[in-house]
């Protein structure tokens, strides 16, 4: 399970829509139950459901017509002068009816709202930058640029394309800015998206190998869990023995079972990596089968000073 704080969070917001739907709408069925009229329909209609519902059990056609009943029951609330759709909850997402899950599965408004939370934690700008609102002129070779983003921004739009994109360059490439614009895109297509450093990454990883009680399984999820994994700067964090190196690996290789993926940036050659992380780490990230591989640099993909 993702980080069940951040779950069930999101799912209390879901779950007090929720509510307030039911809430007001019984607000407005009581006062028309207060009619005698309406009451009796009421009665009447639940009986004929019952009796419906029994016939189909023994295979007989439906003894009511319940649409003739509603209808009634329309004329009725017309007549006490009360909004015919105000019984019934209205809630705000109408695919999982504010419950958050649809046959088990994560409702896209759960997603949503996990990612706002996620959001929070993962230190993307408060200036959401996306594809859209990019200026190419900022960019040394606005046409390369340009081309890059495209490539990019097709990742993104495409389920079935590559498990890892993996962007390499010298800092102040222009690196983070574009993980943060095809962040804020999967985050726009209600995916779940979680966008960390490689510092925070291994911190992560860290606690993991260092817990031993129920709460262990937390620091993996939070990697693990999401649909798009961004990790910033790989290189950077301090390998530690046992935890780094097979850490990244045990993560890469989960996501990628679970047809899950994952976005890297590095200052680190392709060499550099394979000296790092070793061979297992290296063909998972630069294998062409399975990773889109951006050499930011080579594109002139320079940020002007
Ligand atoms: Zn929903």
């Amino acid at each position: 399970m993702l980080n069940k704080q951040i779950v069930q969070s999101a799912l209390d917001k879901i779950k007090a829509r929720r509510t307030s739907a039911e809430a007001l709408a019984y607000s407005f069925f009581e006062k028309a139950m207060a009619s005698e009229e309406f009451k009796n329909n009421f009665k009447d209609i639940k009986q004929a459901e019952i009796q419906n519902a029994r016939a189909e059990v023994y295979g007989e056609k439906p003894k009511y017509d319940i649409e003739i009943l509603l209808r009634t029951q329309d004329d009725i609330l017309k007549k006490i002068k009360i909004d015919v759709k105000a019984i019934t909850p209205h809630y705000t997402c109408t695919k999982c009816n504010d419950t958050g899950y649809i046959n088990g599965e994560m409702c896209s408004c759960l997603k949503h709202e996990i990612n706002l939370i996620l959001y929070e934690k993962s230190g993307l700008g408060k200036d959401k930058k996306c594809f859209e609102k990019c200026d190419f002129k900022i960019f040394d070779d606005p046409s390369k640029t340009k081309k890059i983003y495209d490539i990019l921004k097709n990742w993104c739009d495409k389920e079935n394309s590559y498990n890892n994109v993996l962007l390499i360059g010298k800092t102040g490439a222009g690196k983070t800015y574009i993980m943060e614009c095809m962040a804020n895109d999967l985050i726009n297509k209600e995916t779940l998206v979680y966008f960390t450093s490689a510092f925070e990454l291994n911190e992560n990883l860290l606690k993991y190998h260092t817990t031993f009680d129920e709460t262990k399984g937390q620091y993996l999820s939070m990697l693990i869990e999401p649909d798009y994994l961004f990790v910033d700067d790989l290189g950077t964090e301090p390998i530690l023995k046992n935890v780094t190196v097979e850490g990244i690996y045990n993560v890469l290789s989960e996501r990628m079972r679970d047809n899950k993926k994952t976005v890297i940036s590095t200052n680190l050659t392709p060499k550099q990596i394979q000296d790092y992380y070793g061979d297992r780490v290296f063909s998972r990230l630069l294998s062409q089968s399975t990773s889109l591989v951006i050499n930011v640099e080579n594109s002139d993909l320079r940020l002007k000073k």
